[in-house]
Formats: C-alpha cells, sequence, structure tokens
C-alpha cells in the first residue's frame, strides 16, 4: 500500500489526505497545533464562539462546489447571506460560505475518518530511495514513501533548511516567489448585544482595523462575540508589540460600535502568515528529492480556503498518478 506524511492539517493537508485515503493510500498526518484547521480557526470564549481566522469563503472552482454541497447536506456548512445585505458598500456579489458551528467545523468534519497526530512540530526531513522520515519536536520519527509539505512557505523553507535534502539547482526558487501579510485578530465577549448593524459585518478600506464580524449575528455563537482583524499595514507595523496594547488599541478604534462597558473580555491572536500577498503561480511544486517531495498550500495558486482545497485536492491526484 503506497504511503505518505502530511505535513500540516489544514484545508491542504486534510483535503489531499481525503482523496490518498479513499483510494487505499497509508496517511499519517503531522500537525504542531492542538487541533485540527489552521487558520480555519474557531475559539471558544466562555460560552461564545469566534471565527479567528478565515471568516468565510467563496466556491468557484465545480469540484470544491460539488465538496460545499457534501458540507451543506452533512449540515457542517451553509451560506452567509451577505449579498443581500442593504449595505452596498460591502458588495458582496458571490455566495459566501461558513461553517454551521464554526470553521473549525470543517476541519474537524474533514479529520473523522483519518488519524491526525497533532501536537506534532516536524523538525527535520530526511530520506533516500525508499522514502522519508519525519522527526519531530517531541522526538518521535514517521516514514513514510512520499511526503506533501502543506505549512506556510516561509515555515515550509526553514524545515528544508534544517533537513538533509537537497532541491535539484534547475528548479526555480519557490520560496522568494511567495509572501504572506501578517494579522492580527482580536476576540471580544461582549455582554449584550453590538450595535454593529445586520448583517454583523464593518469594513474598512484605510486605518487600523480591516474587518469586524459578529459572530452572533454571523449565526455561530449564542452569545456575542465580535471578531476584529487588523490591517496588513498595522499588523506589519506593530507586529512584535504586546498583544494586550495591540488589542486595546483596536477596540478603541471601534468606539462607535464597541463601548468600553460592555467588554467582558478579550483574546489577541497573532497571524504571521494570514493571506499570501504573493503567491506561486502553480497550485503546487513537486520534487525527487529522491523521494517524492510535493510542496503546497495556500501560497500556491490562490491565497484563499477554495486556494488550499485545490492545492490539497491536485497534489492528491499527482501521487494517484504518478
Ligand atoms: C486572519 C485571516 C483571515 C482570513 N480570511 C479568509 C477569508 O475570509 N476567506 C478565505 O477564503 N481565506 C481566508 N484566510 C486564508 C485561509 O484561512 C487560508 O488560505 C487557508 O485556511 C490555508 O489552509 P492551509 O491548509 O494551506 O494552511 P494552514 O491552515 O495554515 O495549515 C497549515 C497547518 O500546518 C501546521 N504546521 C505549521 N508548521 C508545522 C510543523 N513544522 N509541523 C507540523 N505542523 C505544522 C499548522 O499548525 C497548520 O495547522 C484567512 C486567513 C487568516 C489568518
Amino acid at each position: 500500500m503506497p504511503s505518505c506524511i502530511i505535513i500540516g492539517a489544514g484545508m491542504t493537508g486534510l483535503t489531499a489526505a481525503r482523496v490518498l485515503q479513499q483510494n487505499g493510500w497509508n496517511i499519517t498526518m503531522l500537525d504542531k497545533g492542538r487541533g485540527v484547521g489552521g487558520r480555519m480557526a474557531t475559539r471558544r470564549i466562555s460560552e461564545a464562539r469566534a471565527d479567528h481566522g478565515a471568516q468565510y469563503f467563496t466556491a468557484r472552482t465545480a469540484e470544491f462546489q460539488q465538496f460545499i454541497a457534501e458540507l451543506t447536506q452533512a449540515g457542517i456548512v451553509r451560506e452567509w447571506a451577505l449579498q443581500d445585505t442593504e449595505h452596498r458598500d460591502l458588495s458582496f456579489r458571490h455566495p459566501r460560505f461558513i461553517g454551521v458551528e464554526g470553521m473549525t467545523g470543517i476541519a474537524k468534519y474533514l479529520a473523522r475518518p483519518l488519524t491526525v497526530h497533532t501536537g506534532e512540530r516536524a523538525i527535520q526531513l530526511s530520506g533516500d530511495e525508499k522514502g522519508c522520515t519525519i522527526l519531530t519536536e517531541s522526538q518521535h520519527t514517521y516514514h513514510a514513501d512520499n511526503l506533501i509539505l502543506t505549512i506556510p512557505a516561509p515555515q515550509a523553507l526553514a524545515l528544508l533548511n534544517n533537513s538533509s535534502i537537497s532541491f535539484p539547482s534547475s528548479e526555480p526558487n519557490v520560496f522568494e516567489a511567495i509572501e504572506y501579510a501578517p494579522c492580527f485578530a482580536v476576540m471580544v465577549l461582549l455582554k449584550g448585544g453590538s450595535s454593529i448593524p445586520a448583517p454583523g459585518v464593518l469594513k474598512f478600506d484605510q486605518g487600523p482595523v480591516a474587518w469586524v464580524a459578529d459572530n452572533f449575528q454571523k449565526g455561530i455563537s449564542t452569545l456575542t462575540s465580535i471578531t476584529i482583524h487588523a490591517s496588513a499595514a498595522y499588523s506589519r507595523q506593530h507586529l512584535e508589540e504586546d498583544l494586550t496594547v495591540v488589542g486595546n488599541q483596536l477596540i478603541e478604534y471601534l468606539d462607535e460600535w464597541i463601548s468600553k462597558e460592555q467588554i467582558e473580555s478579550f483574546q489577541v491572536h497573532r497571524w504571521r502568515y494570514s493571506l499570501a500577498v504573493k503567491c506561486f503561480p502553480k497550485a503546487f511544486i513537486a520534487y525527487k528529492t529522491p523521494f517524492s517531495l510535493l510542496l503546497g498550500g495556500d501560497g500556491f495558486g490562490q491565497s484563499n480556503v477554495e486556494g488550499a482545497f485545490q492545492s490539497g485536492l491536485q497534489m492528491a491526484h499527482f501521487l494517484l498518478d504518478s
């Protein structure tokens, strides 16, 4: 039975794993996080929920539409009717989809038939004609015939630099082609409802805040929690700043909608890699090193949830065909 190690249990890795396992492959998944989903992330704050990574996604390709239809049928995904809003400045022309219980619910659904080793950070790769070996921070080793890396490109480069794998010099330097913007996400738990107008979304083209969503109005939380995403410019400028300072600054900017008296608590997450602002033009790249090593993720092709799905799907088909 052919085997593959997949590093990263976000949308890319889970999609690849699902297709390969359905075709009889033996899959080992490793993720450094406590759970699955990566940047499709939902956090519990007391009894409230907040999506603090991806907020929604579109489905433009036939394969992804088919996948979303399956998830909708299973009660995991539903449409967020943003295009019906009277707020024309929001200008959502295509349907937007969300996880019924938050974005993580989608990853958990995908992970159900898979074995995912969470809390396992890959720190070193090695290999020969017989396959690859992965060493994790907890000093476990994993072995398989093939390897798929789905972690953000700068992290993949650091991992490869710490490994005994050499790339053919004729290959273009894929890592120079990919660049991510950082993003601070603030999750605020409110006493009572928010004064953000229906459908519970604010978008800003300028200033420190780029996006605000009321997770109660979105329908994923029984209590009112607000997700604030800082702009890329603000996040870059304040990247190493204290998280509480950042949280207070971003909340203060929204005092028209969030008063200090309403705030029960807040948490801040620093995404060093949020959306890729420069992508490699193909959905993945494959190397023979001498085992098969595939690099993919949302830095390859299109930088969003659908792009990650396509990257995972295309890597799985490449391995099945080779
Ligand atoms: C703030 C924010 C807002 C966003 N908004 C949207 C949006 O509205 N719509 C949209 O479509 N997309 C959005 N995105 C982008 C979307 O979330 C990503 O494109 C997509 O989830 C990427 O999936 P992935 O599997 O490629 O990567 P990831 O989800 O990052 O998965 C990679 C996984 O690898 C793991 N990992 C990393 N290093 C190691 C290691 N050494 N060993 C083991 N595991 C490791 C990580 O823990 C992670 O789980 C947003 C992202 C962020 C952060």
